[in-house]
C-alpha cells in the first residue's frame, strides 16, 4: 500500500472477518489486521456468533458485536434455543462483546417478511438497551421505518452506529440526533458518490466512523475485490481529503466513547 498513513491510527468498526472469503488467508489478514488501533467484528446470525466471537479473541486490538442481520430474522426464530437468551447469555459471558448487532431493516432485498425483520429488530434493541450497549444498524431502504421504531425506544442509553450509511444529510442528521455515529466505508471513495462525501462535510467528524464492512465494501482501488481492515486506510485517506486534516483522533474520540472504551479495557486481557 502507497499510502503514507499510520496503521496503528486505523480504526475499522464494522468488519466481517470470521466470514469463508477469509478461510483461505485467515492468518496473513490477521497479521495485517494487528496492526490497526481497533476493530469490531460483527456477526449476522445465530450461527456465526461464535466464529465472531472467536476470530476476535485472537486478536488484542479486536471486539465483537453480536446479533441477528434483517436477511436472518426469519430463522432467528425458528433457532433452536431461544435467540435473545443466547445472545444475551454471550454478551454477558465475554468482554469481547461491546455492541448489539448487526440489526436493523432491510427492504431493498427482503429476504425476511417485514413484520419479523421489525419484530427482530425492535427485540434486539430491547436488550442491547437492558443490557446498556450500543448498536450496530443495517439499514437498506428502510430509513423511515427504522427511525420510527428508534424513536419509539429512545430512552437515555440509546446509541449506536448507522453502518455503511447511504441517505441524504437529512436522514444523517435525524439519526446523529438520536445518539447515532455515521458510519463511512469503502463507498465515500467511489467517484460517483458526490452525496455522502457532501453530507460527510455537513454532519462533520465528530460524527463519524470509519469502518470496512469487508469482505464486502472495498474503496475503489479494490473494487470487485475482496477488502479488509487494513483498507480502511484509505476512507480515511478520503475523509482526510474531504475536512483538510487528520480525522482519526476524532473517530477515535468517538469510538472511545460510543463503546465506553477506556485504556484498560482496551488490552489483551479481554476474554
Ligand atoms: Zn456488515
Amino acid at each position: 500500500m502507497e499510502l503514507n498513513l499510520d496503521t496503528k491510527k486505523l480504526i475499522d468498526t464494522h468488519a466481517h472477518l470470521h466470514m469463508w472469503q477469509f478461510k483461505g488467508d485467515l492468518e496473513d489478514v490477521l497479521k495485517r489486521t494487528e496492526y490497526l488501533k481497533f476493530v469490531l467484528n460483527v456477526s449476522t446470525n445465530m450461527d456465526d456468533i461464535y466464529e465472531t466471537i472467536k476470530t476476535a479473541k485472537r486478536l488484542s486490538n479486536t471486539y465483537c458485536a453480536i446479533g441477528v442481520h434483517p436477511h436472518d430474522s426469519k430463522d432467528a426464530l425458528e433457532h433452536e434455543r431461544n435467540y435473545l437468551d443466547e445472545i444475551e447469555k454471550l454478551a454477558t459471558k465475554s468482554n469481547k462483546v461491546i455492541a448489539i448487532g448487526e440489526i436493523g431493516l432491510d427492504y431493498f432485498r427482503n429476504l425476511s417478511p417485514i413484520d419479523i425483520q421489525k419484530r427482530v429488530f425492535a427485540d434486539q434493541l430491547a436488550l442491547a438497551q437492558e443490557l446498556d450497549l450500543p448498536v450496530i444498524l443495517h439499514i437498506r431502504d428502510a430509513y423511515e421505518d427504522t427511525y420510527d421504531i428508534l424513536k419509539a425506544f429512545k430512552t437515555d442509553n440509546l446509541r449506536g452506529i448507522v453502518h455503511a450509511f447511504s441517505s441524504d444529510e437529512n436522514w444523517a442528521k435525524k439519526f446523529v440526533k438520536l445518539g447515532f455515529k455515521i458510519g463511512i466505508g469503502g463507498p465515500i471513495t467511489y467517484p460517483k458518490n458526490e452525496m455522502l462525501r457532501s453530507t460527510v462535510k455537513i454532519i462533520g467528524m465528530e460524527n463519524i466512523v470509519t469502518e470496512t464492512d469487508c469482505p464486502y465494501l472495498p474503496p475503489q482501488l479494490f473494487r470487485g475485490k475482496r477488502n479488509e481492515p487494513i483498507y480502511v486506510a484509505y476512507v480515511v485517506e478520503e475523509l482526510n481529503k474531504i475536512f483538510g486534516k487528520d480525522v482519526t483522533e476524532h473517530v477515535w474520540e468517538n469510538v472511545t466513547q460510543l463503546f465506553g472504551l477506556n485504556n484498560k479495557f482496551l488490552g489483551a486481557d479481554a476474554k
